[in-house]
């Protein structure tokens, strides 16, 4: 099975043609239009840029970013249903770019679940495996098996409009897994399940990848997805790479305020233009010192953002004076919004036992950070 090797790869898709209806201020306003949008070249719109990673075989790898960051495009590119602008795309160490989807072994999970309506779960299971003349015991056995893990087997018969979003999701799983490709491609195939069902969906999709040790690349904007499946997290931002590494150093050191603020609920407290002089910063009208240990840049006097989650500050009897303005209590945790003078910052508290509102709007708490969990970003947002 193949190890996927992307370099340098860059996609732009030529803008339209403006022609025909258009008179010529409509046209220009549309070429001024296209030019406008927010990452484009004279040539057109520039899906991904100089992008490079290395997919083991076997690996479980998570691309997350925001909608219009490149994730489909990223992946249509290794489905081969598109062709890279600029780039190389490898597999096993052999040029892929010219290569058609049909002939990669590679299979796509999408959104939407594409079954063949009129026919049964069996049916569109088994499908991939009669197009290739399997014999029939063997076709059985397969879909018995695959339907244990998916927990379809008392489904078989149903048709696509008998079963709900969950169901219909597991059943194009299975046929997509069923050909045992080397890789396969999912592209947000949770969007349109509800959390319980996605967070059951999650469990099984481990479960399989354990089973079948295929090649899993998974497409979200769901940073819950990411971390629960990920082993390894890619961050796209406007087509553009800007993490790529185990999910806890995600979490840990997030190289950039996007990244920090991105991955983690709720989002990192970040406060801007901060003055670090002499290693130290200045926040909330305390003077705190920067960690010499993680940052490395701290000698020249600088405006910089500094960042800290909310599960790194803490209520005590003492510290920096805060006012409570409301609580939500979220899973296990008490997510307390408060504001510090005219600056908002967001308390996350593990609920011990029972809910309990211990905070009350207007109330005056105390805060406590910890001091080496501070996050430092320069200017132009990237970490010190
Ligand atoms: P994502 O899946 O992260 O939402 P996409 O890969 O679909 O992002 O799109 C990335 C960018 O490329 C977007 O700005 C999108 O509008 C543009 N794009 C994608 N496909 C095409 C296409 N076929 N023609 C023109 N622009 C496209
Ligand atoms: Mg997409």
């Amino acid at each position: 099975m193949p190890d996927i090797k992307l370099e340098d790869v860059t996609m732009i898709f030529p803008f339209a043609k403006v022609t025909g209806l258009f008179d010529r201020k409509q046209k220009q306003k549309i070429l001024d239009e296209q030019k406008n949008m927010p990452y484009t070249s004279n040539e057109g719109v520039i899906a991904l840029q100089h992008f490079s990673t290395v997919i083991n075989d076997g690996e479980f790898v998570v691309i997350l970013g925001p909608s219009g960051s490149g994730k489909s495009t990223l992946l249509r590119i290794i489905a081969g249903l598109e062709r890279p602008t600029l780039g190389k795309i490898c597999f096993d160490g052999e040029e892929y770019n010219g290569v058609r989807a049909e002939d990669r072994d590679v299979a796509m999970v999408f959104q939407n679940y594409s079954l063949y309506p009129n026919q049964t779960v069996y049916e569109n299971i088994a499908f991939p495996l009669q197009v290739k003349h399997t014999p029939r015991e063997e076709i059985d056995a397969e879909v018995k098996k695959i339907c244990e893990l998916l927990k379809l087997s008392d489904k078989l018969e149903k048709l696509p409009q008998d079963l709900s979003g969950g169901e219909k999701q597991r059943v194009a799983i299975a046929r997509s897994l069923i050909k045992k490709p080397s890789v396969l491609l999912f592209d947000e195939p949770f969007s349109n399940l509800d959390v319980i069902m996605r967070a059951r969906l999650r469990n099984e999709l481990k479960a399989l990848h354990e089973a079948y040790h295929t090649t899993f690349i998974y497409v979200t904007h769901d940073q819950y997805d990411a971390l629960s499946l990920a082993e390894r997290i890619i961050i796209l931002k406007d087509g553009i790479k800007q993490m790529d590494d185990p999910v806890s150093d995600i979490y840990n050191y997030p190289v950039n305020r996007f990244c920090a603020q991105f991955v983690g609920f709720p989002p990192m407290n970040v406060y801007d233009d901060v003055c670090l002089k002499d290693g130290s910063f200045n926040l909330f009208g305390h003077e705190f010192k920067a960690d010499r240990k993680q940052y490395k840049k701290l000698n020249k006097t600088r405006n910089i953002s500094v960042g800290i989650r909310g599960s790194n500050v803490h209520i005590d009897d003492h510290g920096v004076e805060a006012i409570v303005e409301y609580v939500e209590p979220i899973e296990a945790d008490l997510i307390i919004h408060a504001a510090i003078d005219d600056k908002k910052i967001v308390i996350v508290e593990r609920m011990k036992k029972n809910y309990e509102n211990k905070y009350l709007r207007g109330q005056k708490v105390f805060l406590n950070f910890d001091e080496d969990r501070f996050h430092l970003f320069d200017e132009d947002g990237e970490r010190l």
